[in-house]
């Protein structure tokens, strides 16, 4: 499987970057060995000083499909969760400054801690989803999926235009503002509505 991962489809979050409001979708992708396996805790890589969350609705894709439209992407996934996008920030920064590709900022080893998945017709619109993110129980990151620029939907259309999706593939769909580094031994968990979904520890 791969994580396709979508870049700055928050407006207040592109902006606390300082980055432009994108036309269209940013994505890029996570190899399979970025999930963190099931109760281990995230151990804090070496090569970064400033590893940043990102927390994100993240969908599972439940049918193989290429070029979707997307007044048909809804048949391709039947179930959400929510994971963390990690992000070494003065990596990115470095790529960034270069024109490099991100890979060595976002897809290192269990960068994409990723919750179990939950149906869709659990909730009541999952185009207004609240979702948030606890750092030592302290809320740090909340967003509404209804402030996407780019809808579930239109990131299926978008992203299959140049890669087939196929089943049992995640697509993290975008941080909202409130993006800042984590600590050793911080504890970091994430909600959608009040549902606590996903919680582990860094060491
Ligand atoms: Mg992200």
């Amino acid at each position: 499987m791969k994580i396709i991962c979508i870049g700055r489809n928050y407006v207040n979050h592109a902006k606390e970057l300082n980055n432009s409001v994108p036309s269209e979708p940013v994505f890029f992708i996570k190899p399979d060995t970025a999930l963190l396996p099931k109760r281990n805790p995230f151990i804090y890589p070496s090569f970064t000083k400033d590893l940043h969350h990102e927390v994100e609705i993240v969908l599972k894709i439940s049918k193989i499909g290429k070029h979707i439209e997307a007044k048909f992407a809804h048949k391709y996934y039947q179930e959400i969760g929510i994971g963390i996008d990690f992000t070494a920030r003065d990596v990115q920064e470095q790529c960034k400054a270069k024109g490099l590709p991100w890979e060595k900022a976002k897809a290192f080893d269990f960068s994409a801690p990723t919750s179990d998945f939950v149906p869709i017709s659990k909730f009541e619109d999952i185009n207004q989803l609240n979702f948030s993110l606890k750092i030592n129980d302290e809320l740090r990151q909340v967003g509404n999926t209804s402030d996407m620029l780019f809808s579930f939907d239109k990131i299926i259309a978008y992203v299959s235009q140049f890669v087939t999706l196929k089943i049992g593939d995640y697509i993290f769909t975008g941080t909202p503002a409130g993006v800042s580094a984590i600590s050793i031994n911080d504890k970091l968990s994430c909600y959608i509505e009040d549902k606590k979904m996903l919680e582990f520890n860094v060491k």
